[in-house]
């Protein structure tokens, strides 16, 4: 039997079975097709790929600085260079933008390479029978597990957990927002020497050029473009059915650029029901020794990849 049942492979998942592996046997599950959770990279071909959920890494912890320079070193990240265009003149952002090189689930793929990974996993239950805990699977397989370890947004984390956690987590008050988020591919556009524009809109927040990532040669452009939050809350229920939250999305961006008469050759949308919390949890992670249960994830502390990646370094450290 396996010592740590790891679900999910995003940041913090990566993190701690990472942190773990070191000592103990561990298993991930996620119910995604790869890893990186928020952090994936979606490749539809050769040369149509996007990062769909985080856009840049910017940290501000030493530690977490450290990691990210080390990871460049390795040649597993880089910085994101180029225009960076803010047309809602908020405060200057001179910090650093770190990316994957292949993508922005750089470092739940470093972190997991030698661990066991089940994709496709979907956990839908969980027992512990004061001995060990069994994981049930949407697919109807069996997992047994010494310790747990969930690391999803919170609500899922709630559903999947629920009796087993103590009043003082269940009863949290963690507000994750929706987000809605197009990629878009281009035919022969010509290249702009742009890498991002954030706006200043109710609709759409924000637009990065994929190509300025220099990850791939194409003679299309590819653009990721993200909602605000507020018109997501709107639209997060209704955007598989209805054609017009995606079109809606694509104008504003037509719009902004002049971009009406390049023939558009993919689209596709992504609903992020739960994107990030601005608010965290008075706790940084949850370990309980006595059921050898513990959770990390980004909502304990705030709506960053650094933020997943401090919460599984402090269950770590409760662990041990
Ligand atoms: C649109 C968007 C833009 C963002 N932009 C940025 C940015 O630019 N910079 C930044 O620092 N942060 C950004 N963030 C926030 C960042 O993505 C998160 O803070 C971070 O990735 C969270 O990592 P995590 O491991 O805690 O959670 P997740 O990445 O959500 O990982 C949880 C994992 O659990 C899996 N899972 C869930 N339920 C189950 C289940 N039942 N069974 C099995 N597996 C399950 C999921 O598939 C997922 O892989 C953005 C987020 C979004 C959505």
């Amino acid at each position: 039997m396996i010592d740590f049942c790891v679900i999910g492979s995003g940041v913090s998942g990566s993190t701690i079975a990472h942190l773990l592996s070191k000592k103990y046997s561990v298993h991930i599950l996620d119910k995604a097709r790869g890893p990186g959770g928020r952090a994936s990279n979606k490749r539809f071909k050769q040369n149509l790929s996007f990062d769909h959920g985080v856009q840049y890494i910017s940290p501000k912890s030493k530690e977490f600085l450290k990691l990210i320079k080390n990871l460049c070193k390795k040649k597993e990240a880089k910085i994101w260079t180029g225009n960076h265009l803010d047309f809602t003149f908020e405060k200057k952002d001179v910090s650093e933008k770190f990316i994957g090189t292949k993508g922005n689930n750089f470092i739940s793929k470093y972190f997991t390479k030698k661990i066991k990974k089940s994709f496709q996993s979907p956990v839908k239950s969980i027992f512990y029978n004061k001995y060990f805990w069994e994981i049930k699977l949407e697919t109807g397989e069996n997992i047994q597990a010494k310790s747990i370890i969930l690391t999803c947004p919170f609500a899922q984390s709630k559903k999947i957990a629920g009796k087993y956690l103590e009043k003082k987590i269940s009863n949290l008050k963690i507000n994750m927002e929706p987000n809605i988020t197009t990629m878009l591919a281009f035919k022969n556009q010509k290249t702009v020497p742009i890498s991002s524009m954030k706006f200043n809109d109710d609709i759409l927040t924000w637009a990065a050029f994929e190509n300025s990532k220099n990850r791939f040669h194409s003679s299309n452009s590819l653009w990721t473009l993200q909602s605000s939050i507020g018109w997501a809350r709107k639209n997060i229920s209704i955007y598989k059915k209805s054609k017009k939250v995606e079109n809606t999305l694509i104008s504003k961006f037509l719009n902004f650029t002049g971009y009406k008469k390049n023939k558009i050759i993919f689209k596709k949308t992504h609903g992020w029901r739960y994107s990030y919390n601005f608010v965290g949890s008075p706790y940084k992670s949850y370990w309980n020794k006595k059921l050898r249960l513990g959770l990390c994830a980004d909502w304990f502390i705030g709506p960053k990849v650094e933020s997943a990646w401090l919460s599984a370094n402090d269950l770590a450290k409760k662990i041990k």
